[in-house]
């Protein structure tokens, strides 16, 4: 059965997308750690990050590194912090995380942001890359 993110990929399922290419796809985390929370996923489906073929996975990193730098811009942060979780959803995602200060980075503590906000957001990345 499809994922999740596949679903989104296929525009099955809604998102607040941000950025796509032929092999990656990028959109707004749904529950944010911080505003402007974007995800990174590699269109093929797999599980576990360190299974990615090399590249693949460095096809991955270059993709995330575009979408951090128009992060940067669009949404006032120090750095924007890189975690790779999959705890949740068996599909390989990057999490990129604006923030101000190592506090920011809790995944304990989601911000709520209305859906004009989001796609507000999401269209101000966008905007950069
Ligand atoms: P993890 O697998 O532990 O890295 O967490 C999965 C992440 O995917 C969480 O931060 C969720 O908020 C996010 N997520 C799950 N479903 C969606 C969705 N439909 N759209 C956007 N983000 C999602």
């Amino acid at each position: 059965m499809a994922t999740i993110f596949t679903k989104i990929i296929k525009g099955e399922i809604p998102c607040y997308k941000v950025a796509e290419d032929d092999d990656y796809f990028a959109f707004l985390d749904i529950n944010p750690v911080q505003k402007g929370h974007v995800l990174v996923v590699p269109k093929i489906e797999e599980d576990y990050i360190f299974r990615l073929d090399d590249e693949t996975l460095s096809g991955l990193m270059v993709f995330a590194k575009k979408v951090a730098l128009a992060i940067e811009k669009a949404v006032s942060c120090t750095r924007v912090a890189v975690a790779v979780i999959g705890m949740e959803v068996p599909h390989v995602h990057i999490h990129l995380i604006p923030i101000q200060k190592e506090s920011d980075l809790n995944f304990a503590q989601k911000k709520e942001f209305e859906a004009g906000e989001m796609a507000k957001t999401a269209k101000a990345i966008a905007e950069q890359l």
